[in-house]
């Protein structure tokens, strides 16, 4: 298998495995798409970072002419160290105390704020000083499973529209600047609709607020798991609501942003998690390939039943195709995919794990005191490390080791 003409299995050989290689083309390509398919909006896109959030990924990004968004002071900090102005940093945290709120205006970075009681805070704090955006939650049930569903009526994020008086009461009492509005209703929508009415609570909202600059319409695109895979029609979705977005603006008096926060759709399908079949294990019932990583290294299946397709691609093309479970080597049941019918494997052959880009490296541990993988980014046809594989000396980096 080859990505930008290069052979994924000499990439393995040369830098080892396990081991995350992004196609930095593909990612160009998804930006290309949502610019079109919002084409006639004023789009502004604010990557997700903690879709992936390798520095050399972030600054790829920058010059695509992709903004970001950050959930944590962390994330901030990673953006600036790739060059972006603190002020094109949108942070949208939840849960944090004010003290990283506070830091995160020191540093610059526009702020997101989910709950009244930090709106309040930020009010007494700053006043009309420093504009704020609010995540509003527009209870809908969207997106591909509950753990990935987040504007419904009993989620953690956002304020409800049924708090639409007490959000006003603040903002009047300390004079807040609000410059922006913000729904994310969930991960893995397909529908246009869902994205429509979302649009719509914001739209209904706005009209209380004179000092707009943008609405911001989160993320939540779902791409292609399998080969005919359904996946978000983005130049639908791009052409419904950016047509209801115009209407809106017009109604509102001034044209304002339209952003989108995408972290899964510019990031999934450019990552491939190269792994070796360590051994392969007949049982009564089942053929596990137990393979040189697990779920310290890609989390999703066993958390989300995440589908990753996977591929032998060190196949000989007369292989004839057996079914597998392919697993990894986590003491404890880490399931990366089953009942995949591949060519037949060997132990020693390299097998591509698709769909590696988003919540991938990024949701990696130490688990099992494993070491996490090393990155590539492949770009103008180039293969480069953007990240070493650790060693065992930073299992202990950080430890206190008493003597007994
Ligand atoms: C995670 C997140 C996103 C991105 O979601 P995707 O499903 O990866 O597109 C966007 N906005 C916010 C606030 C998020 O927390």
């Amino acid at each position: 298998m080859k990505v930008q003409g290069l052979e994924l299995t000499e990439i393995a050989q040369e830098y080892g495995t396990p081991l995350y290689v992004y196609d930095g083309e593909k990612i160009s390509t998804q930006i290309q798409n949502l610019k079109k398919g919002f084409a006639k909006a004023p789009l502004k896109i604010k990557y997700a970072t903690k879709a992936l959030t390798n520095v050399s990924i972030l600054k790829l990004m920058r010059s695509q002419g992709v903004g970001v968004d950050a959930v944590s002071i962390e994330e901030v900090k990673l953006c600036m160290m790739a060059g972006y102005p603190a002020n094109e940093i949108m942070y949208t945290p939840n849960c944090v105390g004010f003290s990283e709120i506070q830091e995160a205006v020191e540093l610059g970075a526009m702020i997101n704020l989910d709950n009244l009681v930090m709106l309040r805070e930020f009010g007494k704090t700053y006043g009309d000083k420093i504009p704020v955006a609010i995540r509003i939650n527009p209870h809908i049930m969207a997106g591909g499973n509950s753990k990935i569903s987040v504007g419904h009526i009993h989620s953690k994020f956002g304020i409800s529209i049924h708090q639409q008086e007490e959000i006003m009461e603040v903002v009047n009492e300390f004079s807040i600047q609000v410059n922006g509005l913000h729904v994310h209703t969930g991960s893995d929508i397909l529908d246009a609709a869902v994205f429509l009415r979302g649009a719509q609570v914001l739209f209904d909202m706005a009209m209380n607020f004179p000092n707009l600059k943008f609405l911001d319409f989160g993320g939540g695109f779902k791409v292609a798991y399998k080969p005919d895979d359904v996946q978000t029609d983005i130049f639908k979705v791009g052409e419904e609501v950016s047509e209801a977005f115009n209407a809106f603006c017009e109604k509102y008096g001034r044209q304002l942003e339209l952003w989108l926060e995408p972290g899964k759709y510019l990031v999934s399908e450019a990552g491939y998690l190269l792994v070796e079949a360590n051994v392969v294990k007949e049982t009564p019932e089942i053929t596990f390939v137990g393979v040189n990583s697990g779920l310290n290294h890609l989390i999703r299946p066993m958390l989300y039943d995440a589908y990753h397709q996977v591929e032998n691609i060190s196949a000989r093309p007369s292989s004839a195709l057996k079914k597998y479970n392919i697993v990894g080597y986590i003491c404890e049941t880490d399931t990366l995919a089953a009942d995949r019918m591949l060519p037949e494997v060997n132990s020693g052959d390299i097998l591509a794990i698709k769909n590696a880009g988003a919540y991938s490296f990024s949701m990696a541990s130490n688990y099992n005191s494993r070491v996490k993988p090393a990155e590539v980014l492949i770009w103008n046809g180039e293969a480069a490390l953007v990240r070493k594989r650790e060693v065992f000396e930073d299992l202990l980096r950080n430890q206190v080791v008493l003597d007994f």
